[in-house]
């Protein structure tokens, strides 16, 4: 089911491009009642319907058909992307669209080498039979910073699982899951197997509490995700929770300062700054402080801001002008707090008075009991904290609400592996900052939330195990 813009219906959700301020598209937004409806039909193509039932071999082939489809349509949707979230538009066509085209091929690899059944000989004599059945119908709530992305990641392992998904997209970016909606039609799946359901957090909230539900994957902030847990917890839904993170660099005193400056650039500030896994908090030997923060500095003062829609631009605007209210907030706090503003502030980047742009922003001699070093700003705002030794450096790390990702540098990988496994975090990159794996598990641990998406455990998400035990000698 997905919504069409029904005539008579009065609540629409207006996107605003973060480029001009104006208005560019209006969609028709989810009622209570299409929540109703959506569930109702996923629990009918789940407990009668032919998907649940229906041999991965089938589901691996929609998914491929998908993945066809989409490869056609990729330059439109990352025009989509660019205009509904900001996102230059080489970053829109390289990872918010690239990403998720290949993510859904490499999702049918993984089903396809699945365990869906095991034979295991039973303690007692008879046979016991491992089954991987589909967990049941599965809402999915994600957030607009990498919409595809965070869709695919969800959509597509539940699908092939042979769970039907109801949808909720972000209210800021809606139109590129509406165009995904497009490209399932044209697949052909049975009713009631993908809804899309555009709307904001209340719709999200009769989502999450709806008894229809089995499993709830929630991509998001931290607070809604403890709202989330509540009622999943209440109600005894299963749920997966992927939240906010701060995750630090933990930068040993042989990094050369010009790699761990591109490197931190790359990671914390490709799409502003409005990456769950950035490298917010870089953790430097405070002999060599100086040194790599002036390496920051030229790294970021280089960045191009401006409109996304060129192909030149490497940093657009924040996605809503509440996002850059925040984030300018933050910069704010920084300075009040004492730490050393070296770059940015809250002034409009030059010429970019019009669009919800900021500076790219760097505070140095900061400690790690500031805001914002402890609080997630989710903005192109990069703290640098100095550390004593490597025991201190692993305190300030592991001194977080959060863990989600994180990276340790070192012209020694060895030395910085020893280090690395010290890091209470859920992915952390070795002289990068943690690269997104299809084939690798990803999640996070403490505020970051629980559970795991992509690779094998991605789809183990969405299954249930069961035991089929046989009497001996039957
Ligand atoms: P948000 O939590 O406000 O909203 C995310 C989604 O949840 C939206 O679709 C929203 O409508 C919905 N929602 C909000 N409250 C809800 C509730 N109580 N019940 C059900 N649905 C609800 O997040 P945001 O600020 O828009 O997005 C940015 C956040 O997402 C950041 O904290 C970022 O770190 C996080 N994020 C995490 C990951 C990850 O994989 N860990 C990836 C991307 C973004």
């Amino acid at each position: 089911m997905i919504l069409p813009p029904w005539e008579g219906r009065v609540n629409v959700l207006e996107v605003i491009s973060p480029h001009t301020e104006q208005p560019i598209a209006q969609v028709t937004a989810a009622e209570p009642a299409d929540v109703d409806a959506a569930v109702g039909a996923a629990r009918a193509a789940f407990d009668t319907g032919p998907w649940s039932r229906t041999e991965p071999a089938e589901r691996i082939d929609a998914i491929r058909r998908l993945a066809d489809g989409y490869d056609k349509r990729r330059a439109e949707m990352a025009d989509v992307i660019t205009a509904e979230i900001g996102a230059p538009i080489t970053f829109a066509q390289r990872a918010q669209v690239g990403l998720p085209a290949m993510m859904m091929r490499a999702f049918c690899d993984l089903a396809e080498r699945h365990r869906w059944q095991e034979n295991r000989p039973g303690f007692f004599g008879g046979e016991v039979l491992v089954r991987k059945q589909p967990v049941g119908v599965v809402a999915a709530i994600v957030p607009w910073n990498m919409p595809q992305f965070l869709i695919v990641s969800k959509l597509v392992p539940a699908l092939l699982a042979g769970c039907p998904v109801v949808l909720k997209p972000a209210p800021e970016s809606p139109l590129d899951a509406l165009l995904l909606a497009e490209m399932i039609n044209e697949i052909g799946l049975p009713p009631g197997v993908v809804s899309v359901l555009p709307g904001g957090a209340a719709i999200g909230e009769q989502l999450v509490g709806h008894p229809g539900v089995d499993k709830v994957s929630f991509t998001g902030s931290t607070a809604a995700g403890r709202a989330v847990a509540a009622v999943c917890g209440a109600n005894l839904t299963r749920v997966g929770l992927e939240l906010g993170g701060k995750s630090a660099a933990i930068v040993l005193d042989d990094a050369a300062p010009e790699k761990v400056a591109a490197g931190v650039r790359s990671a914390s500030l490709s799409n502003s700054g409005q990456i769950c896994n950035a490298l917010t908090r870089v953790l430097v030997p405070e002999q060599r402080h100086d040194e790599y923060v002036d390496a920051l500095a030229a790294e970021m003062a280089g960045i191009r801001v401006g409109d996304p829609s060129d192909p030149a631009t490497q940093m657009g605007p924040l996605v809503s002008q509440r996002q850059r209210q925040r984030v300018c907030n933050y910069i704010d706090v920084g300075q009040s707090e004492g730490a050393r503003m070296v770059l940015g502030g809250t002034e409009p980047p030059d010429g970019l008075d019009r669009g919800w742009y900021v500076r790219p922003t760097l505070f140095a001699a900061a400690d790690n009991s500031m805001r914002i070093a402890r609080e997630e700003i989710f903005g192109p705002v990069i703290t640098v904290v100095p550390y004593r030794d490597e025991d201190d450096a692993l305190s300030i790390a592991n001194d977080s609400d959060y863990g989600l990702a994180g990276s340790v540098w070192s012209a020694d990988t060895e030395r910085a592996l020893v280090i690395a496994g010290r890091v209470r975090t859920g992915t952390l990159g070795i002289n990068q900052g943690y690269t997104m794996d299809p084939f690798a598990p990803f999640g996070g641990v403490k505020g970051s939330g629980y559970g795991r998406e992509l690779g094998p455990e991605g789809i183990d998400g969405y299954l249930d195990t069961m035991s089929i035990a046989v009497a001996p000698n039957a």
